[in-house]
């Protein structure tokens, strides 16, 4: 006991503002335009991809696939807005992504309807053959669809628009990809120890891309952070050989449903079983009030140690735990039986899932202490 308690007081580690400055330029790189969103416009999401193995190329990890390749490919089906989302509400032209977004499986529809009120946050039309749909919101939130639906649905940020809605005149091009390539990036650093059990870091990389030919979705908490994250750690492992070996993976799909995970989950049906503990980061630009940690009440031994370690330290305002939750990459490797913490920071910035969620007002308030947290209850799982 003594001997822990020593270890978890004295463990120094070469975490330093560079690594912030390191994070902060990975995510500049992943936010930019040329990423467009690391989804499924203009190369987007393959762009991301060559950022991170140009990266990785400068550190000790090695491709994770016997055929010696970081990647791990599969196919999905998105619905994309290729070219024009114009919308003129009471012929006042809307800005997207700003006043408006489409619902993500919006079909393509073009023309002038009016609309009728059906509650106090909802107008429609059901003329032309196609029903339209007005919802008001106090926040535009954007996600990824594999499909298109029936019904034209457009989000209005009622805050940018305090007319009665009269008239809408839509002119949106969609359509869906039903083959489109993603791959999930994935490397390790060999144990000094242990090289059968095996601990994992995760981040996806993958995010909601963009509309149109100019609105994009930068996503620099989501998870721009969490990439620069597990690079750094990767930088870590580098230079501190881990004890088990250390996988870090970057997965694909993540916002259209935790697809890459669940491709690697059965895909490497034989290797899961190894894992001695995974832990998936994700939304880590903030963390003035403190951290979650999904499975943090299913793990109650990990999660002591998580704690026991944050206060002997004085790293986090608070440690907060929830049970199982199917909100990100951990929730397949959960369901098939591997022990896993899933993090994300608390507090700050309000962006989710619209195109304010830049690199400029991501904080990383809590990041050097996230990183010697998750570090040191990893040297002593
Ligand atoms: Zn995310």
């Amino acid at each position: 006991m003594r001997f822990v308690f020593l270890l978890l007081f004295f463990i120094h580690f070469a975490v330093k503002a560079q690594d912030t400055v390191y994070a902060r330029t990975i995510i500049k790189q992943l936010t930019s335009k040329k990423c467009f969103g690391r989804g499924y416009l203009k190369n987007g999401l393959d762009e991301a991809k060559k950022i991170i193995l140009k990266e990785l190329k400068q550190t000790k990890a090695i491709p994770y696939f016997e055929n010696n390749s970081y990647l791990q490919p599969f196919t999905q089906s998105v619905n994309v807005f290729k070219t024009k989302c114009n919308v003129t509400l009471n012929n006042k032209i809307l800005k997207l992504g700003v006043d408006f977004i489409p619902s993500p499986d919006c079909p393509t529809v073009i023309g002038k309807f009016n609309l009728t009120q059906k509650d106090s946050l909802t107008y429609f039309s059901n003329s032309n053959n196609i029903s339209v749909v007005l919802n008001l919101r106090k926040k535009l939130t954007y996600s990824v669809s594999n499909k298109q639906g029936l019904v034209a649905e457009i989000d209005l940020n009622k805050e940018h628009f305090k007319e009665i809605p009269n008239n809408i005149e839509l002119n949106i091009h969609s359509s869906v990809l039903p083959n489109f390539l993603s791959n999930n990036i994935v490397c390790k650093i060999k144990g000094t120890s242990f090289t059968d059990s095996l601990i994992v870091f995760s981040a996806h990389y993958d995010h909601l891309g963009g509309i149109g030919k100019s609105v994009y979705f930068p996503g620099a908490n989501d998870n721009a952070s969490g990439v620069s994250f597990l690079l750094n750690l990767i930088k870590y492992y580098s230079l501190n050989p881990p004890e088990y070996t250390t996988v870090f993976i970057f997965f694909a799909g993540e916002e259209a449903g935790l697809l890459g995970s669940k491709h690697f989950v059965e895909h490497q049906k034989q290797h899961l079983s190894k894992i001695k503990f995974l832990i998936n980061l994700d939304l880590l630009g903030t963390g003035n009030e403190g951290i979650m940690v999904v499975n943090g009440s299913v793990f109650e031994k990990e999660f002591n140690l998580l704690t026991q370690i944050n206060s002997s330290n004085n790293y986090l305002n608070a440690i907060k735990k929830r049970g199982k939750a199917a909100n990100s990459d951990h929730y397949w490797f959960t369901e098939a039986g591997v022990p896993a913490f899933f993090v994300y920071t608390l507090g700050g910035v309000q962006a989710y899932h619209d195109v304010f969620d830049i690199e400029k007002t991501l904080p990383l308030t809590e990041y050097v202490d996230v990183f010697k947290l998750i570090t040191s209850f990893v040297s002593l799982l």
